[in-house]
């Protein structure tokens, strides 16, 4: 039996090392954790988007107590731009999260599989990839495109 090994790239970035443009999408990710509406978990997603056309759309978890019924921020802000804006391609998604302190968490979090799955959905649909910058206090997670996080993705045949 043959063995596959898949390898991501991931490059670990200090806040400083980051473009003006990232920085400023990250610093809209964070403000959107305060819109964040989490009583159960209490686990306050921000996300923010870059459109092509420079537009900027923001998103945050909405939990619900029928709990499948609430939405990670991710999607949330993918949908609302898709609504909004469906010919403009998403250049570029940031994330934040804060805990249940209030505070942003050290380390980067990671997108759940169906919001990773709603950006390759993406991907395909505007056929270029989504730089994604996942935000920690230490430091910041870039890559660009989300198959560094979902090798072997389903996407439309
Ligand atoms: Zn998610």
């Amino acid at each position: 039996m043959k063995e596959l090994t898949l390898k991501s790239t991931i490059k670990v970035a200090e806040f400083s090392e980051l473009t003006d443009q990232e920085r400023k999408l990250i610093e809209e990710a964070k403000a959107s954790t305060y819109k964040s509406y989490a009583p159960y978990s209490h686990f306050y997603v921000g996300a923010a988007i870059l459109l092509k056309n420079g537009v900027i759309v923001p998103g945050c978890n909405q939990e619900n107590a029928a709990f499948p019924s609430g939405l990670c921020a991710e999607r949330s802000a993918i949908f609302a731009a898709g609504a909004q804006y469906p010919d403009q391609p998403i250049m570029m998604l940031a994330i934040a999260e804060r805990n249940e302190k209030g505070e942003f968490l050290e380390e980067p979090a990671s997108p759940c599989g169906s919001c990773r799955q709603v950006i390759i959905e993406t991907e395909t649909r505007f056929k270029q990839p989504v730089r994604i910058l996942l935000y920690g206090t230490k430091f910041t997670y870039v890559m660009d495109g989300i198959k560094e996080l979902m090798p072997l993705s389903f996407t439309e045949f």
